[in-house]
C-alpha cells in the first residue's frame, strides 16, 4: 500500500458528494476521474434507472472522462471511488489504463459486496501495475454506503 496524500482526502469527500446524489434504488457509492487536480468525470450507479447492468458508478464516471479527453486511455488519471471497485468496474479501470486507483471502504467491509476477491487479486492480472490507494476516509464512506440499508429497513 502507497503513502496516504493529502489531496486524496479532498478527492474522497468529492466522490462522497457525488454517492450521496445516488439516486434512491441504487447502490450509495460515488466516483469522480481526476486529470490535472481537475475533476473530468463524475459517476453514481445508474445500472437500475437506465436498466444497464454496466452502468456502476465507475463506468460512469470513466465514459464521461475519455469523452472529456476523447481517448479510450486515461494514463494521466486518478480515480476515487468510495466503494472498492467490483471485478466489472477493476477491469474496466485496467481497460483504461487509469494508473491510480484510491478507494474507501474495502468490499469486505460492505454489506452484500462482501467477496473472497478484491482488485489487489486482480492486479496481478491486469499487466500493468497501478497505484492502489485504499482505505481514504473509510469510516464516511461506509456510512454513505449504509444509508441505503438504513433507509431500506425502516419501511
Ligand atoms: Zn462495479
Amino acid at each position: 500500500m502507497k503513502k496516504i496524500k493529502p489531496h486524496h482526502n479532498f478527492f474522497m469527500e468529492k466522490a462522497i458528494l457525488e454517492a450521496r446524489k445516488s439516486s434512491s434504488g441504487e447502490f450509495k457509492i460515488g466516483a469522480i476521474v481526476v486529470y490535472r487536480n481537475k475533476i473530468i468525470g463524475r459517476g453514481t450507479p445508474k445500472d437500475h434507472i437506465t436498466l444497464n447492468p454496466v452502468k456502476h458508478a465507475e463506468v460512469v464516471a470513466i465514459q464521461k472522462a475519455c469523452k472529456f479527453l476523447k481517448t479510450n486511455l486515461l494514463h494521466g488519471c486518478s480515480i476515487y471511488v468510495t466503494a472498492e471497485p467490483c471485478l466489472m468496474c477493476s477491469s474496466i479501470i485496467f481497460q483504461a489504463k487509469i494508473p491510480i486507483i484510491v478507494f474507501g471502504a474495502k468490499r469486505s467491509l460492505l454489506p452484500l459486496r462482501k467477496r473472497d476477491v478484491s482488485i489487489h487479486d486482480l492486479v496481478h492480472d491486469s499487466g500493468y501495475n497501478p497505484e492502489i490507494v485504499s482505505g481514504i476516509l473509510e469510516e464516511k464512506t461506509l456510512k454513505v454506503f449504509n444509508s441505503k440499508f438504513k433507509c431500506c429497513t425502516k419501511k
